[in-house]
């Protein structure tokens, strides 16, 4: 349940609220808005919790939340959430784009990527150094060594980094070099790995699996939530259906869905969504009009080199047309697209 603050709540009638929560076994959450502070309250929802707060001095009012994810709901906090990444804040009005190759394979090509995707408008470098294949002979990426390779392109581009972590024993490695900690489709219920990130206090990009309803990737969500951390982002990468023309099919109505029943940011995956190069920036822009905060776009210099998800990485010069697009779709439904991270000027020798 959600217990609102009067306006003119005073800090010492919000701290009795928490101690009233916490003296009947529940966990409070503090929740500050614009306008006033609510305090969600999750455990045991006895229904005389409901009376033992409404008396409170400084308590407007204790509403119920009626869906199973709590933190997560737009119930629990009304304003959008907005989640700084480095020196970006995603969420809000402003539109983000992450970008960069499916997996980090060399030197050259993670620092090519970076500075041409920085030059292209991207607000963050995407990049798998530890990656999810779907055959145990693919390429299982670079390790450590791409993580060195990452952080060397954020020092050289200033953009963040987001990158996937696969299981609970790399969260603090990965999180050493990461800005954004990536959970992958395959992962989105793999609940020991959300429990960690949930203890970290790392930004999370949450990708939805391929056969997840929209409320199972929500009770995702809740779980890191529910743990401390309430930096989460969705991302929307296409569901599998019976169409095979495309890899996956993009679920453009979660968009407008998640947007409706929770707070958090909405990143939509063109690259995954669809998987072939022609149809991102198509996708792109619908997702942008849709109402999406962010895209995540896979960039390769030479996609037929890659060594992972070449048919779907834009080349660095399509990128940057599908950004100029992306940007006009964001003026022409009143957003903006966000400022580009600029580098801190390097020190000279
Ligand atoms: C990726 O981002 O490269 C990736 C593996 O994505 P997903 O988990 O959505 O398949
Ligand atoms: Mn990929």
């Amino acid at each position: 349940m959600l217990i609102v603050m009067n306006r003119e709540a005073t800090q010492k009638e919000i701290g009795a609220v928490l101690k009233r929560a916490e003296a009947l076994g529940m966990t409070p959450h503090l929740v500050v808005g614009s306008e006033r502070t609510a305090i969600g309250v999750t455990g045991d929802p006895r229904p005389v919790a409901r009376d033992q707060f409404i008396q409170l001095p400084g308590v407007l009012d204790v509403v119920p939340i009626t869906k199973p994810y709590k933190l997560a709901s737009r119930e629990f906090h009304p304003e959008d959430t907005q989640v700084q990444i480095g020196p970006i804040r995603v969420g809000g009005n402003q539109i983000v784009v992450m970008a960069g190759p499916c997996s980090v394979e060399s030197r050259s090509q993670i620092l090519e990527t970076a500075h041409a995707v920085k030059e292209a408008g991207a607000h963050a470098l995407r990049g798998g150094a530890f990656k999810p294949r779907t055959s145990p002979y693919s390429f299982q990426g670079m390790g450590v060594a791409g993580l060195e390779l990452l952080a060397e392109a954020r020092d050289e581009t200033g953009l963040p980094i987001v990158t996937e972590v696969m299981s609970p024993s790399k969260v603090e490695i990965i999180s050493r070099y990461a800005d954004v900690l990536q959970i992958g489709a395959r992962n989105m219920q793999n609940y020991a790995l959300l429990h960690a990130v949930g203890e970290s206090q790392q930004p999370v990009l949450l990708k939805r699996g391929m056969s997840a309803t929209i409320d199972e990737l929500l009770m995702a969500a809740e779980y890191v939530l529910s743990h401390g951390n309430r930096k989460v982002m969705l991302c929307e990468r296409g569901i599998r259906t019976y169409e095979t023309a495309t890899r996956n099919t993009t679920d453009i109505n979660a968009v407008p869905v998640l947007k409706n029943r929770t707070h958090l940011p909405v990143i939509m995956d063109p690259s995954h969504s669809t998987g072939h190069w022609e149809y991102v920036e198509s996708i792109a822009r619908a997702s942008i009009a849709a109402g999406a905060d962010g895209l995540i776009i896979e960039v390769h210099p030479s996609p037929n080199e890659a060594m992972s998800d070449g048919g779907q990485s834009l080349k660095p010069k399509r990128f940057a047309e599908m950004v100029k697009q992306v940007a006009a779709i964001a003026e022409a439904i009143g957003r903006e697209m966000a400022p580009q991270p600029v580098l801190a000027a390097q020190p000279s020798r």
